[in-house]
């Protein structure tokens, strides 16, 4: 990898190749594999991340919004791409992309139907979604015949899978939960295919569905955050290689005398002499106020310096007392070396939200 001359977000599509076989390895090999690539790919490019994933075979694609999915489309992805949450407004574009929509409530199925019809579709692919627990997105298990009654008045759709979501498939104290969300589904999709009168295919495991819960796996499998190289688990980690590297540089060099602040606010005070060092980056690049004083670290030569005071929108200040270092050397936020999971968690988040976060500001530059 280059040394870097500014902030810059690197993906290795050979750790994403990594991941994806290691993950696959779990699977039985009849089972298909959508790769979720919402939000940018967790924050990388998700675009090249789809090229990548579809010469590596994957099944399906899973983004979040229309959007995303027009963008797959007009990168050449192919192969089908299921929205998880689409919103009525975006219903023509879907049927005009070829994205299949999560249907996950009476009004969403209604109005998807409608937009069918006036399309002159027939057997158009829709992805009916439940509710077992997580209660955020779904239908209930009682709304299986309002669903069966409307889909049969039309043949414009056609169901083309039935799926649910974990809420808690990392945490292993929840296992009691989880067992009885997969019993929902499996009572659900026994009644779905009988009164529909076909089996559309199933599937209910996110990554750490697929590392804890093999008795879930259905048909397909649904994995965003083990591909870009986290598994919400150390033994897990320690199998899977982070895809992204982020990296910045020493802008300037201060020598800070006892009695002297650094940045606004004044929220770092001196109390003996100390050198920081300024970098270009900051919470409008996604590194947010919260890993500020002292929270988070960077690594400067694989030595740690700390974060000083407030972090600025477009500037970092750290302490690199007592490391050998110059203005323009490279400096690492997170990456291999420093996992985002265990950046993120300085200031109590998750690797997905600091991950998402990178802002497009930053360039990123693919290594295969
Ligand atoms: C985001 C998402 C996933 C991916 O979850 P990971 O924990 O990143 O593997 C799977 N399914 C649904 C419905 C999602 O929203």
């Amino acid at each position: 990898m280059a040394i870097a001359r500014e902030t810059v977000l690197e993906i290795d599509l050979r750790a994403l190749e990594h991941n994806y076989h290691y993950l696959r390895s779990k699977l039985k090999s009849e089972t298909k594999f959508l790769a979720v690539v919402k939000a940018f790919a967790y924050g990388s490019d998700a675009e090249k991340i789809a090229q990548k994933m579809q010469g590596l075979g994957v099944d399906y694609f899973g983004v979040a919004y229309a959007k995303e999915g027009v963008a797959l489309r007009n990168a050449g992805i192919t192969k089908p791409i299921l929205v998880l949450h689409p919103q009525p407004v975006n219903f023509d574009t879907l049927i005009e992309r070829c994205l299949e929509p999560s249907i996950y409530s009476p009004n969403i199925l209604k109005q998807f139907l409608n937009i069918a019809k006036k399309h002159n579709q027939k057997d158009y692919p829709i992805h009916l979604k439940f509710n077992t627990g997580l209660n955020r997105l779904g239908f209930w298990e009682n709304d299986v015949d309002f669903i069966i009654a409307k889909l049969k008045e039309s043949n414009a759709v056609k169901v083309a899978s039935v799926f649910s979501h974990l809420a808690a498939s990392e945490d292993l104290s929840e296992e009691e939960f989880t067992r009885k969300q997969i019993n929902t589904f499996q009572k659900i999709v026994t009644e779905v295919d009988k009164k529909l009168g076909y089996s559309p295919f199933k599937h209910l495991l996110n990554t750490s569905g697929i590392i804890n819960y093999a008795q879930g796996q259905y048909d397909m499998v649904r994995s965003g955050i083990g591909l870009y190289g986290y598994g919400n688990d150390t033994i897990i980690d320690s199998q899977l290689k982070p895809i992204a590297t982020l990296k910045t540089i020493i802008s300037q060099i201060h020598k800070i005398e006892p009695g002297e602040s650094v940045g606004y606010n004044r929220a770092y005070s001196s109390t003996d002499y100390r050198t920081t060092a300024t970098l270009p980056i900051g919470h409008a690049d996604g590194i947010g106020r919260q890993y500020g004083n002292g929270k988070a670290y960077f690594l400067v030569h694989g030595k740690k310096a700390p974060i000083i005071g407030n972090v600025c929108m477009d500037m970092t200040m750290i302490d690199i007392t007592g490391i050998d270092c110059k203005e323009g050397d490279e400096v690492l936020v997170f990456g291999p070396e420093l996992s985002a999971h265990q950046f993120a968690g300085s200031a109590n988040t998750i690797s997905y939200e600091l991950l998402t976060g990178i802002s497009q500001r930053v360039r990123r530059e693919l290594v295969d």
